[in-house]
């Protein structure tokens, strides 16, 4: 159906695709795997004629074709789905569906019949989705159903989807999967990118690898296995299991008793009367479904949440600290790293150097000799950061919107480890993170527990969590509804608790 031939394509120095070939057989699921920057987005957008291509070229149902405009793409029956959505909130569905797919033509066209076409869509592909509905209202996983009808609604034979599951919860996976394996049972083809392997061996039927711009590998899914496909990927032999001894948990270090927090002003609750303890040495899980009160947990633990919105109590090493702010905590040994890296974690124009201290200036002589901040100290402390946490491009001076996901994440996981924490309060410690870089996260995380201190982790990998943590708590709307071993419980069960189920109804 579709075939890249020896695609090239330069961005300035940096050599994105080189010679890619890719062959995407009619009515298969093909996934493209391979790490942040190895040039998958790219090759696909060269596809979607979003991207000119240097040399190479592509060929539609055996013929080559010159798709030099997203138009060319879209006449030919290819769609993409972006990473990021491009709808128009004010707008319904069909409002949005049809302007995209009718540049210029808005005005004369019959919304009420574009609604029924859609409406049709979505029935025949039981996506669900409402095509009066304003797009403001709806969740992430139903605006992007909306996406998917938008590329339908222009005829799209071949369904293009950039990490497509990045903003789903696992819940909304499965949904998607059933979606997009009913649209090849009706004869549609569908490219997914992923750097998941577990979604490449649930969902795909090939696979093409790339590494650094290059495809490294073109496998049948039945004949291929995790490891493999990481090897691939990574370039070298990957641990996928997290390996650690049993926990040596000592003494308490955080005990939260009755905490409740309040979200909105209408007295919704956001966290509900939660109560338990963690020790030096262990890490205590939280598995949930995204928006179940994890965040309001974790921000009230860090103190980002004002007093007046709280009840309950949180104390450290004995200490009530319920009312002291966040500054304090930090200085008292409790270390953040937060869910949202861009919004609370890092300053994207400013140098790695400057991130590297971020929160953490007022604490260190080295650094800080008041007033000034000591510039030299604080490159030669991050240079150490850098090389002890793997940051790439080992380079302070560049700033941080200049790294992938991956190395900024190791960054701040460098500067919130250096402090050096009693307790750690960590939320989704590999979002969006590269497979290499998350064996390296893990292993971080294991060895600073068994420094003994003690980890709350928060995480919507169900296997992260189950795999990292010594005990497991199960929140559900805003209350811990179990503690569970996550040695002797299954991810099944786990499962049917975080979205309110009870573990005896499993058998
Ligand atoms: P992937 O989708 O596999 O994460 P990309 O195709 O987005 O990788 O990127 C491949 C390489 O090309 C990366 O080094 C990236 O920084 C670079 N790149 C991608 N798009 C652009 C662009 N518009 N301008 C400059 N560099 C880019
Ligand atoms: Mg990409």
């Amino acid at each position: 159906m579709l075939e890249l031939r020896e695609i090239t394509k330069r961005f300035g120095d940096v050599l994105a695709n080189d010679r890619v070939s890719v062959v995407v057989e009619p009515g298969t699921i093909h996934a493209i795997v391979g790490e942040n920057g190895a040039g998958k987005s790219t090759a696909m957008r060269i596809a979607y004629g979003f991207y000119t291509a240097d040399g190479g070229e592509i060929v539609v149902d055996g013929e080559v074709r010159k798709i030099a405009t997203p138009h060319d793409a879209i006449a030919l029956g290819i769609g993409m789905v972006h990473q990021h959505f491009m709808l128009v909130d004010t707008m319904t569905v069909a409002e949005n569906i049809v302007l995209g797919a009718e540049p210029g033509s808005a005005a004369t066209l019959d919304l009420q019949k574009a609604a029924r076409e859609i409406g049709a869509l979505s029935d025949e592909f039981k996506l669900s989705v409402d095509p009066e509905a304003m797009v403001e209202n709806l969740s992430v996983g139903q605006q992007q159903r909306v996406e998917l009808l938008k590329a339908l609604y222009r005829h799209a034979r071949l369904l293009i989807l950039d990490e497509p599951t990045a903003v789903l919860t696992p819940q909304e996976v499965e949904e998607f999967f059933i979606i997009l394996r009913r649209m090849r049972e009706q004869g549609k083809t569908v490219v997914i990118i992923t750097h998941k392997l577990s979604e490449v061996l649930a969902i795909s039927d090939e696979v093409t690898v790339m590494r650094d711009g290059r495809v490294v590998g073109r496998v049948k899914t039945s004949e291929t296995n995790a490891a493999e496909l990481a090897r691939m990927m990574v370039g070298r032999d990957v641990l996928l299991r997290v390996e650690k001894p049993d926990a040596r948990a000592g003494r308490t270090v955080l005990s939260v008793k009755r905490l409740t927090v309040v979200v909105r002003s209408g007295g919704e609750r956001g966290l509900r009367d939660v109560s338990f303890d963690v020790r030096a040495g262990e890490i205590v899980g939280i598995a949930g479904v995204e928006g179940n009160g994890q965040t309001e947990l974790v921000e009230a633990l860090a103190g980002l949440v004002h007093a007046s919105q709280t009840s309950g109590a949180i104390e450290f090493e004995g200490r009530d600290i319920t009312r002291t702010d966040a500054r304090t905590r930090h200085e008292l040994g409790i270390a953040h790293i937060p869910e949202d890296r861009h919004r609370r974690g890092l300053l994207l124009d400013f140098d790695l150097s400057e991130n590297s201290i971020l929160g953490v200036h007022y604490r260190e002589p080295a650094v800080s000799r008041s007033p000034m901040l000591d510039t030299a100290a604080i490159r030669v402390r991050a240079l150490e950061l850098i090389k002890d946490f793997d940051v790439r491009p080992a380079n302070p001076d560049l700033p941080a919107r200049a790294l992938s996901g991956g190395n900024q994440q190791k960054l701040i996981i460098g500067r919130e480890f250096g402090l050096p924490p009693k307790l750690l309060l960590v939320s989704q410690p590999t979002r969006g993170v590269d497979i290499g870089a998350i064996e390296f996260i893990h292993r971080k995380l294991v060895g600073l527990r068994d420094e003994g201190c003690a980890i709350l982790l928060v995480s919507a990998e169900l296997e992260e969590v189950t795999a990292l943590s010594d005990r497991l708590l199960v929140i559900h709307h805003g209350r811990i509804v179990a503690e569970v071993d996550p040695k002797q419980t299954t991810n099944e069960e786990i499962g049917l608790l975080m979205t309110g189920g009870s573990k005896a109804n499993v058998e």
